[in-house]
């Protein structure tokens, strides 16, 4: 199912309703995992500027409906899927309690970078489990993705693009 099948506005509500409190636990034990590595982060932004160092941040429904239903206001304008609208000026995540999977084991630390599949791939599959169980919607596509749906829903108000930008 791709998140285009999911909402209209109160499915992905609800789906953040009851998301919520598996995916904090397993968010937490991630976070655990991680720290227990020592990675670290040297607010390079690197981790959110997607097209600049090549990768795509993917996701999965219940983790995008909690991270725009929990986080506050983006603090930039979207785009095609380039960057985060989440990430202020300084480099920093503005929606660091509802970040989902990927953004937790993403550390352009080099120490870190033998370890991040292993962690990503248990953890992924760990999240599967659950969306399985309780038969939520998978629809696993890039961020821009489910954050254009969320804006043509109505359930999010991201700033309108600068003309001088
Ligand atoms: S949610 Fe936060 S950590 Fe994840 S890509 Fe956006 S700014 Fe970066």
């Amino acid at each position: 199912m791709s998140p285009e099948d999911l909402n209209p506005q109160s499915e992905a509500s609800s789906l953040a309703a009851e998301a919520r409190g598996p995916l904090a636990i397993l968010y937490g034990e991630l976070d655990a995992a991680v720290a227990r590595l020592g990675p670290t982060c040297a607010v390079s932004g690197r981790c959110c500027r997607f097209e600049e160092y090549g990768h795509t941040l993917f996701l999965s429904s219940p983790e995008a409906a909690v991270l725009i239903a929990d986080a506050p206001a983006p603090v930039r304008a979207l785009d095609a899927g380039l960057t985060c609208p989440w990430q202020d000026e300084k480099g920093r995540c503005t929606a660091r309690e509802a970040r989902p999977l990927g953004c937790r084991v993403y550390f352009c630390d080099p120490v870190f970078q033998e370890h991040a599949p292993r962690l990503s791939e248990e953890f992924l599959s760990r999240l599967k489990a659950i969306v399985d169980q309780h038969e939520w919607p998978w629809g696993y596509a890039p961020l821009h993705r489910h954050l254009a749906l969320a804006v043509d829903c109505g359930e999010l108000s991201p700033p309108v693009p600068s003309e001088h930008a």
